[in-house]
């Protein structure tokens, strides 16, 4: 406590308070280092100083101190701007014992109502950080355990977090460190490139995307954005589903093919039918429908033979392949069911389409199944628009057409085997074999295909093939 004139000094010590006295701003700052006091009064013109600037100095550094100014000529406007800045109370002379002690208790009781209220704030505080810091802590420990990968990426893929699994898949140590680093320095992998590429380009959430290894292993890895933060890369182990799926199509290829030899006798001995002897009219739509079934499941077994070739990877034939001349032979063949529907074509292939690398016979499937989907889903009279361009390393294809479309549900299962959409048009067969056998040519092509739908306004598919270097010089 300090003051010029210390008659108050007096009264305090009489009512049991110590005090000190501080006669200049040396001797104030030496007092509050080493006396930490409950109360400082500040006489007007302390230290010939401004006594307003002195407390706003005093507050800054102690916030929570009770300061007094007393004033021995004190106008409204001074008190106010004390009271602005911070002042607990004011004293005016001439003072009386009893009105400098209850202002020094007023004071002192406020201060310890706020210094109450402060630890009660600073325990809900610490609480709730350390609640916090729990459930980090916990998050911290389930990110460890989980068996998916999993790495927060920032906006520029720089990695801010790996979990213990994806260092495993990796092969990181432990305590690598990698924090800050670029993904694709630390994790140099084709596929996982090819992945961020994706998502470069506005896929978010990414389609599950295959990560193959040298060793056998295969996850699906998958990007989400993460709004302030970046990116999440998920990954899981489906080395087993593989296994699974490739002894499945070898079980599948076996029967197909065991299938053929009988089909392909029944469909002979059934067409001898009518050329042995005569038949009757009933006898001869029978044969005709006997005929139909047995090449309906024959082009079922023959699709199911082609996927298999093609998902075993036989098809190494790479040679080059002009896709507008394959697109332009597809359409002919189509022409009549095209006149048949009264659909209308729209063409768009300029004339400069480069020529890609890879299997025409495949291209040609591919294109024939596209085509053909639009066909057979557009309604009399409708729309189909095939539309070829060339960028500086890809040559991009879409078909659209203005039939049913397909739902978003059913959309991201389009291209599995044996899938049809909900909305199929009561009477349009097929086998759902159509878009699985497109999308392994597509692949096997280092190529991507996806379906853009709206329901009831038709579906558009996009092939993106690249032009290899060869072709694009
Ligand atoms: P499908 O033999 O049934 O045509 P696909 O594999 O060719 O089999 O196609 C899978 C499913 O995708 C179809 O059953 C259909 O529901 C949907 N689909 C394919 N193309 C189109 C299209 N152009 N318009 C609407 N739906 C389509």
């Amino acid at each position: 406590m300090m003051s010029r004139s210390c008659n108050y000094s007096r009264a305090l010590a009489a009512g049991s308070f110590t005090t000190a006295v501080a006669r200049d701003r040396a001797a104030l700052d030496k007092a509050l280092q080493e006396t930490s006091p409950n109360l400082v009064i500040i006489n007007q013109n302390f230290s010939k100083a401004d006594e307003l600037a002195i407390t706003g100095t005093i507050l800054e550094r102690f916030p929570t101190l009770p300061v007094c100014l007393f004033f021995s000529q004190a106008s409204l406007e001074l008190v106010k701007k004390a009271l602005h800045i911070g002042v607990s109370d004011c004293l005016f002379a001439p003072l009386r014992i009893a009105e400098i002690t209850q202002t020094v208790d007023n004071c002192l009781k406020r201060a310890n109502h706020i210094g109450d209220w402060n630890r009660t704030q600073v325990k809900i505080t610490t609480a709730s950080l350390q609640r916090r810091v729990d459930e980090l802590q916990k998050l911290d420990t389930i990110l460890e355990h989980i068996e998916d990968g999993v790495i927060i990426l920032d906006d520029k893929l720089n990695i801010l977090l790996i979990n213990a699994a994806m260092r495993r898949t990796f092969g990181l140590w432990h305590d690598e460190a990698v924090s800050g680093k670029p993904v694709i320095e630390v994790l140099p992998h084709p596929d996982l490139k090819a992945l961020f590429q994706l998502q470069k380009e506005g896929n978010t959430p990414t389609p599950h995307h295959e990560i193959a290894f040298d060793d056998g292993r295969v996850f699906t890895a998958q990007t989400n954005h993460i709004p302030g933060i970046g990116v999440a890369v998920t990954m899981q182990d489906i080395t087993y589903l593989k296994q699974v799926d490739r002894l499945k199509n070898e079980f599948i290829n076996t029967v197909s093919h065991d299938l053929r030899s009988p089909l392909t006798a029944v469909l002979g001995y059934v067409d001898l039918l009518e050329k042995v002897g005569s038949v009757n009219n009933q006898q001869h739509e029978f044969i005709r429908r006997v005929q139909a079934s047995v090449e309906s499941i024959t082009s079922l077994v023959n699709d199911l033979l082609e996927l298999g070739k093609i998902e075993s990877g036989f098809d190494s034939q790479n040679e080059v392949a002009p896709l507008d001349g394959i697109l332009r032979y597809a359409l002919e063949t189509v022409d009549g069911q095209i006149l048949e529907k009264h659909l209308n074509l729209h063409l768009l292939l300029p004339e400069d389409i480069p020529p890609t690398r890879g299997n025409p016979i495949r291209l040609r499937q591919m294109l024939d199944n596209l085509v053909g989907n639009a066909i057979k889903y557009t309604p009399e009279g409708g729309d189909i628009t095939i539309e070829m361009e060339a960028q500086s390393e890809q040559v991009i294809l879409r078909i659209s057409d203005n039939g049913p479309g397909i739902p978003p549900a059913d959309q991201p299962h389009i291209f599995e085997k044996f899938y049809r959409a909900s909305n199929v048009p009561k009477g349009v067969s097929g086998s759902g074999l159509g878009l699985a056998i497109v999308k392994s040519i597509v692949e096997s092509h280092q190529g991507r295909i996806w379906v853009e739908s709206m329901p009831g306004q038709g579906a558009t598919f996009t092939v993106v093939l690249p032009l290899t270097q060869k072709t694009i010089a």
